[in-house]
């Protein structure tokens, strides 16, 4: 507490990430990186990048990247936003289309940044269930007077994906809101809203490079929408922070959608431990939910999840437990690679041996 703080700083809570630990023996598995290193074209990238030219200011538009991006994805570049890591594209989202009279929805259990930023901006918010099968009910968002709404899909920490389909109905609904989609896990075996963009003019895209494209370290997200939501966001940008994208991140991002046949490789790997390893831990007695996502989160009806959390912990194993009542009993485990998934396994055998 200080005097000196502008009045909004009292009210704030800031998000909480998960621990990054001094320790490298660890099995780190709580913040959902990639256990994959980014493709050697990008370090290749990102070392010639590195010289007398840091001393000029990059491209405040970073044309290039989304040049690449947009072409990656069949859209125009005017339909692209990009952003320092997507926790600042969401930031600027917030601001520049989340904020009206009436509340924004999004579900009971998501991303915790979203009531993070609300208390930023003064946005009022109001949650909406998951079903009981903690899956997003479209119709619950029907007929509720708001100023926009965000939904992570696939949905974090649930790992859960909604279909297109459903989204499409969402987006029917509200005509006259921006539906935001977080599609930070995408990826991992959903469908992505991009498909979308040339029928609604409502609907926000976000994606980012840290999960998917093992650049969680390099800072890189990206927005996607019609010219108009773009436009808004970079009216706050251009009011906030001109440069975001700094060149190296420029260089190593457009490398990352260069070489499609590591993304392929690597995304393809995590899926195929993240099955094996939900197979493992069923046979372990977990209940694990349906992830279309590098995590897999799961609850044992016999275990205490605080309490295998810290077994595992002291095993060497770090996985996320969050003290939301309503997942107090689940875990979130990011997947590793193969190796790590079958110490995963090892430990959580002794585990429940040990704690009840
Ligand atoms: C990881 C994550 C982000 C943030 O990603 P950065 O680009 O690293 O800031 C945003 N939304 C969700 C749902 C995430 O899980």
């Amino acid at each position: 507490m200080s005097r000196y703080w502008s009045p909004i700083v009292h009210k704030l809570t800031p998000y909480v990430p998960g621990e990054q630990p001094k320790s490298t023996n660890l099995v780190k598995l709580n913040t959902n990186e990639n256990p994959y290193g980014p493709s050697p074209r990008v370090i290749a990238a990102l070392q010639a990048a590195v010289g007398d030219t840091l001393r000029l200011y990059p491209d405040p538009g970073a044309s290039a990247l989304r040049e690449t991006v947009a072409r990656y994805h069949g859209l125009s570049a005017d339909q692209v936003f990009v952003g320092n890591g997507s926790d600042e594209v969401l930031a600027l989202v917030f601001q520049a289309l989340l904020r009206h009279d009436a509340p924004l929805l999004f579900p009971d259990i998501t991303y915790s940044f979203y009531p993070v930023y609300c208390r930023l901006y003064d946005i009022a918010s109001e949650t909406v269930p998951l079903t009981d099968a903690m899956a997003v009910d479209v119709d619950a968002y029907a007929n509720r007077p708001c100023g926009g709404i965000i939904l992570a899909n696939p949905n974090a920490p649930t790992g859960i994906a909604l279909p297109l389909p459903e989204i499409r109905r969402l987006l029917e609904q509200h005509p006259d809101q921006v539906v935001v989609i977080d599609e930070a896990y995408v990826d991992f075996g959903a469908e992505s809203a991009i498909a979308l963009i040339q029928e609604f003019p409502n609907v926000l895209v976000v994606q980012t490079l840290s999960k998917s494209r093992s650049l969680a370290g390099l800072r890189v997200g990206l927005a996607f929408g019609q010219q108009p939501l773009i436009e808004g966001l970079n009216r706050v940008k251009d009011s906030f922070n001109s440069y975001p994208i700094d060149r190296l991140a420029l260089a190593g991002a457009i490398a990352a959608y260069e070489d499609e046949a590591y993304f392929q490789s690597t995304c393809k790997a995590v899926m195929s431990s993240r099955d094996w390893l939900t197979e493992q831990l069923e046979t372990l007695g977990f209940r694990v939910l349906p992830s279309a996502t590098n995590f897999i989160f799961v609850t044992h009806p016999e275990h205490d999840a605080a309490a295998v959390a810290a077994g595992l912990r002291t095993r060497n194993v770090i996985v996320r437990h969050f003290s939301l009542p309503r997942i107090a009993q689940y875990l979130r485990i990011s997947i590793g690679t193969q190796e790590e998934c079958a110490a995963v396994v090892e430990a959580m055998r002794e585990v429940l041996a040990a704690v009840h």
